[in-house]
């Protein structure tokens, strides 16, 4: 039988499937130094990173339960490097360096955080299928070397490795990072703010009110609150993915574009693009269209059986790249925003960048092309 829904909670344990539900309908800290407004990854590694910065008390919310946004249906890779073909330097930069934090963090936090170090395969006609020109750190491999690599694929193409790259279970990631955290209310949902000057003075919640000394809104898309005018264009974009039963064949690294291996022998399928489809719904039009990809590829696949199938909306900025600013006109608040297709990936390195300019009162270099106001003046 094939279940909906992703398979990441599915592979916590117990115990770490309470946490997503962490203390509900609690504010245990009413007059924080710093408010993290949503439980997705952002809000997570943001309030970890504030804590670590010594920012005095941390109070995240979600209206929800942990993970319950863009964050619990993600693929989970960690994949900077094949971004050197189509994002700015800065982006990459960004991205290599919210890895390293991701494997900082693995490393300190006690039993880990699970991350996985993966190789990445892009398959291509030729060497100059992918770009013309070839970053150093990529490894062009012919057809000859992959089908050693890939007993069974069905195609005949070279690709371009890439190693050390990475993956998580986001949820697992998640989870890790919020249980060192002291107070996080999961199915508290901000719903206004006052504002007096250039502050934000209090924030309603379905929970009552919090009296914060900054806030941040990590809330996937910008927030929509009452009193709080934010004009920055964003909309979504939904992704199906798949898993399979475990397989027998094995799948060196994550093959693009045709799987990537967890665990167990599952293979990872999917991460559509479905742009226009607002329906919550999985689509069993786009579950065949994948798996019948992965037969075609893989034919030794044909009878394999899905065991999850699930879809998720990518938040977004007109231009693919997330806000990471100071929210305009108010003097203690942040947002993070529209993180689309690298939220996982971005989120440590946000969290810092963030935590810092708090602390400093002075924006970090990384966050210079990540403003709110690049797209439209805010009115
Ligand atoms: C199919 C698919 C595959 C993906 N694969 C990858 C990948 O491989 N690697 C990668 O890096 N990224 C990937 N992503 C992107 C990644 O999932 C997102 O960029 C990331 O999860 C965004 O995290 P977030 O915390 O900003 O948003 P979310 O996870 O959506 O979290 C926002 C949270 O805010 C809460 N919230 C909203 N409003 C309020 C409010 N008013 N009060 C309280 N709480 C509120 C919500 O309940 C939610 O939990 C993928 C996405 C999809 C859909």
């Amino acid at each position: 039988m094939t279940v909906t829904g992703a398979i990441w909670r599915d592979q916590l344990t117990a115990e770490q499937r309470e946490l997503l539900g962490r203390d509900f309908g609690v504010i245990a800290e009413p007059r924080p130094d710093v408010l993290v407004v949503g439980g997705g990854i952002l809000g997570v590694a943001t309030a970890a990173a504030s804590r670590d910065a010594g920012l005095g008390s941390v109070q995240l919310i979600d209206a929800g339960r942990l993970g319950s946004g863009a964050t619990g249906g993600a693929t989970g890779l960690l994949v900077p490097e094949p971004h050197q073909w189509s994002d700015p330097e800065t982006f990459v930069d960004l991205e290599r360096a919210s890895l390293e934090r991701w494997r900082y963090l693995d490393q300190i936090t006690p039993g880990g955080l699970g991350l996985v170090e993966l190789d990445w395969i892009g398959l291509a006609p030729d060497p100059g299928g992918l770009a013309a020109h070839q970053p150093a750190n990529v490894e062009w491999l012919d057809a000859a070397k992959i089908s050693a690599l890939v007993p069974g694929l069905a195609w005949h193409l070279g690709g371009a490795l890439i190693r050390h790259q990475a993956r998580i279970n986001p949820l697992r990631a998640l989870v890790g990072l919020a249980d060192s955290l002291d107070n996080v209310g999961t199915g508290v949902a901000a719903t206004a703010v006052t504002v007096r000057g250039d502050k934000i003075e209090t924030v309603t919640t379905s929970a009552g009110q919090i009296s914060p000394g900054v806030v941040v809104f990590a809330t996937g898309q910008p927030p929509v609150l009452d009193g709080l005018e934010l004009d920055i264009p964003a909309d979504r974009v939904k992704g199906h993915l798949l898993v399979t039963e475990p397989v027998s064949i094995h799948l060196p690294c994550t093959i693009v574009p045709v799987a990537t291996p967890l665990e167990d022998g599952r293979l990872l399928a999917g991460g559509t693009l479905d742009y226009g489809d607002e329906s919550p719904a999985v689509r069993d039009e786009v579950i065949d269209a994948i798996i019948g990809g992965l037969r075609a590829a893989l034919p030794g696949l044909r009878t394999v059986r899905v065991s999850h199938k699930w879809c998720c909306f990518r938040p977004r900025h007109p231009d693919g790249r997330p806000v990471i600013d100071r929210v305009p006109g108010l003097a203690n608040a942040w947002l993070t925003s529209g993180h689309f297709r690298t939220g996982i990936l971005n989120a440590p390195a946000t969290g810092m960048a963030i935590a810092r300019w708090i602390a400093a009162d002075k924006p970090p270099p990384e966050t210079g092309a990540w403003s709110a106001t690049r797209f439209s003046p805010i009115r």
